[in-house]
């Protein structure tokens, strides 16, 4: 049996982990969604119809790029695949569009959603806005006031922002927020989360739909060099952009690496390296590799980069690193910035800090590797950044 026919089993657990541990009332909300998921993902029409909105709305298929200038600087030969240039400036518009085609079929009327940096939110506010679905987004009182420009963008798409007030007032109450509000509505609204994280079937959902990165990169690669990469690499926060590339080259010889912020320091409280230094634990409904404090739960996390701001990832990646199929690295802060101004300077591109991780460690190993290819998968571009790198560091990069 091959891997995806194996993984997730039907309990939706990736090995030792992943799984549902979730109120009653809730799991009988997600067999729904499991089972609508099941029959109807599969349909004909469903199918054509995603296939013409990737076409058509979300400009796909984003080109294989090779970034000659950066290649010939740092050895190896280096391609990034261009999520930067998918509509809405990232792959998270990959699996919102999926999920929110889901509730239409499903006849839903409303998605709900918590998003922590506000990517998420303004991804799925589009889709809600493209299939004439209201959408309700939770949101921490503390992201709304740091996170103002998607605040903005998802009211104009004509999103409710509902603040959250209690606890620390950022992404973790937020989801429960978000959680609270679907339970009290599940017949009408579908919950949407962001990436390849919850209790099943979200993980397997969201690798299935962000899939198209990986199956259109393969072939575009291949068509470029008549080869397969020998090296992938991908930022991993959550790890829906990274399941998204790896997907399709897990059977594979390709060696895989999937980077993780090591922040300003390695200090628990200072990086969200959850591979490296996290254990099994759970958060969110399901088991993964967690950072936790001394008592178990979910510790306080930081990466330069917002999105890479979560102390659990995805079950299939917990499980991909016990079996040695990926290799779980890292990018400090420094490393990444260094990379967001190299890519932008050397190739025009100026990338998410989240996708500037990736870069980071393609650099590095381009130089170890010289004599290959590493093929990086670009999940944003950095306009969303770009105040906050000229306010904090502009000086160091010559720009104040
Ligand atoms: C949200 C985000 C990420 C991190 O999410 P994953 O689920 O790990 O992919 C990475 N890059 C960008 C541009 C993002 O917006």
């Amino acid at each position: 049996m091959g891997y995806f026919k194996q993984n997730p089993d039907s309990k939706g657990n990736f090995g030792a982990y992943g799984g549902s541990f979730i109120p009653p009332d809730l799991q009988i909300e997600m067999d729904k969604i499991t089972d609508a998921y099941y029959s109807i993902s599969k349909s004909h029409d469903f199918i054509t119809e995603l296939r013409s909105i990737r076409k058509h709305f979300q400009g796909r298929p984003t080109p294989v790029y090779y970034a000659k200038t950066l290649s010939e600087k740092y050895g190896g030969r280096i391609y990034l695949k261009r999520e930067d240039l998918n509509h809405t400036g990232a792959h998270k518009l990959n699996h919102c569009m999926g999920e929110a085609l889901l509730a239409k079929y499903l006849g839903k009327k409303k998605l709900i959603a918590e998003t922590g940096a506000g990517q998420h939110g303004v991804a799925l506010a589009t889709a809600a806005a493209y299939f004439g679905l209201e959408c309700e987004i939770h949101m921490g009182e503390v992201d709304i006031i740091k996170e103002h420009p998607n605040v903005v963008r998802m009211k104009i798409l004509g999103a409710n922002v509902v603040p959250v007030s209690f606890g620390l007032k950022t992404l973790k109450e937020a989801v429960d927020s978000a959680f609270g509000a679907y339970l009290q509505d599940p017949i009408t609204s579908i919950y949407c989360i962001g990436s390849v994280v919850g209790p099943h079937p979200f993980p397997m959902m969201v690798r299935d739909f962000q899939a198209v990165v990986g199956v259109e990169a393969k072939e575009q690669f291949h068509s470029m060099t008549g080869e397969h990469p020998d090296n992938l690499v991908a930022c991993v926060g959550g790890g829906s952009n990274a399941m998204g590339l790896f997907s399709a080259y897990i059977d594979d010889e390709c060696d895989i690496y999937g980077v993780e912020p090591s922040g300003r320091s390695l200090t628990l409280g200072d990086h969200a390296a959850t591979m490296t230094f996290g254990k099994p634990g759970t958060i969110h409904g399901f088991k993964c590799y967690l950072l936790q404090d001394e008592k178990g739960d979910p510790a306080p996390v930081y990466s330069i980069a917002s999105g890479l701001d979560y102390p659990g990832v995805g079950p299939e990646h917990s499980m991909l690193k016990d079996l040695g199929r990926v290799n779980y690295v890292t990018a400090d802060d420094r490393e990444t910035l260094d990379a967001f101004f190299e890519l932008s300077r050397s190739e025009g591109i100026i990338p998410a800090l989240e996708s500037a991780h990736a870069v980071a460690y393609a650099m590095k190993l381009a130089q170890e590797k010289p004599r290959q290819s590493i093929l990086v998968n670009l999940s944003g571009r950095g306009d969303k950044d770009l105040d906050f790198v000229v306010d904090n560091f502009g000086k160091d990069y010559g720009i104040l």
